[in-house]
């Protein structure tokens, strides 16, 4: 099979003839119909963070057909259309036996990230226990995302406990926030979405937001304060995780508000103990997500509520464009790998 292979960090991917692996007796190979790319492989291919073992195949958005199938896989048959859960859970910990597997203790390889090639490439092999079933009229495209963006959205919306006629302010309207703008909105909240470009603004509209604030002329605070008659939002999504965006987040909200944080970097934000204690604020951390929240975003995305959030499609050999154009480029939404 061809695949793009990571050889050395900092480098041009290579398209070139790899052996296809050859699944185990409950592994399923999938033929790779597509391939979502995101923040995160910009992160590996420098070597930021997870530092996968030399080469390896990235991609962790994977949507394909089912190409042959181990000896004891139950569930699963050939020719199925399926998308893969991303960690490989040991299944016996306390967060796997309650369906918390992204906390699982002995937490395994991550597909495309760590330990186990992933979708850059015409053929993978993933454990029958990480299949989700396609649902019928989602495209290959949107599937694909289904699994970091998608889920990663369900899961913090999920946690976030947004009822019906909140107000929510998501800050940073890339992948994961045009799906959980879109997933807000679903749920009857309403949406305040923080951009720092123009083009951003409009695109988080299209998704859905009510308002769009951008921190670059505005202060989000006192704009989100005027929205709200003074009062500030229930509810913060930052997907962003810098110490200003935090910052922002912690002051437009309520009192008894929740702030949740979904992406993070290396900063830190110093809170003042009595500030968060007298408001009574939460702070809900939020990784990745279950894999129940990938079968519910790959629902959602066959209802009639859900926009497309992918702008691009690139050929799986056009790799290192693509990554180029994610690096470099105002891309909006998210830009796929095809076949
Ligand atoms: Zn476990």
């Amino acid at each position: 099979m061809k695949a793009s292979i990571l050889y050395e960090f900092n480098q041009p991917l290579l398209w070139q003839e790899t052996d296809r692996p050859t699944p185990g007796p409950t592994e399923v190979l999938i033929q790779v119909m597509a391939c979502g790319i995101d923040g995160t492989d910009l992160k590996l291919l420098s070597g930021f963070g997870y530092a996968p073992d030399l080469p390896f195949i990235m991609g962790h958005e994977i949507a394909g057909v089912i190409a042959e199938v181990g000896d004891h896989v139950i569930d699963f048959k050939l020719g199925e259309w399926v998308i893969a859960y991303n960690f490989t859970t040991c299944g016996e910990c306390l967060p796997c036996l309650t369906a918390h597997e992204q906390l699982c203790v002995n937490m395994g390889s991550i597909l495309g990230v760590k330990g186990k090639n992933g979708g850059y490439a015409e053929y993978v092999v993933v454990p029958e226990r990480q299949l989700v079933r396609i649902s019928p009229g989602v495209t290959w495209t949107d599937a694909a995302i289904c699994c970091d963006a998608g889920l990663t959205a369900f899961h913090a919306v999920d946690r976030s406990r947004l009822k019906v006629g909140e107000t929510v302010l998501i800050i940073g309207i890339g992948g994961v926030g045009s799906v959980a703008v879109q997933v807000a909105k679903a749920a009857g909240a309403c949406v305040f979405a923080v951009e720092v470009s123009a083009e951003k603004e409009a695109w988080a509209r299209e998704m859905g937001a009510d308002e769009t604030l951008n921190p670059s002329r505005v202060d989000i605070p006192a704009t989100v304060r005027e929205l709200t008659n003074g009062f500030g939002v229930d509810c913060v999504i930052d997907i962003v995780g810098q110490s200003a965006t935090i910052g922002d987040g912690i002051n437009a909200l309520r009192h008894g508000g929740r702030l949740l944080l979904v992406g993070y970097t290396p900063d830190y934000y110093a809170l003042e103990g009595k500030y968060l204690a007298q408001n009574e604020l939460e702070l809900i951390g939020t990784r990745a997500g279950r894999k129940q929240d990938l079968i519910n975003a790959v629902s959602f995305m066959a209802s009639d509520k859900a926009e497309s959030i992918v702008t691009q499609t690139f050929p799986m050999k056009e790799a290192n464009e693509a990554l180029a154009a994610l690096r470099y480029g105002e891309v909006c939404g998210r830009i796929v790998l095809l076949t």
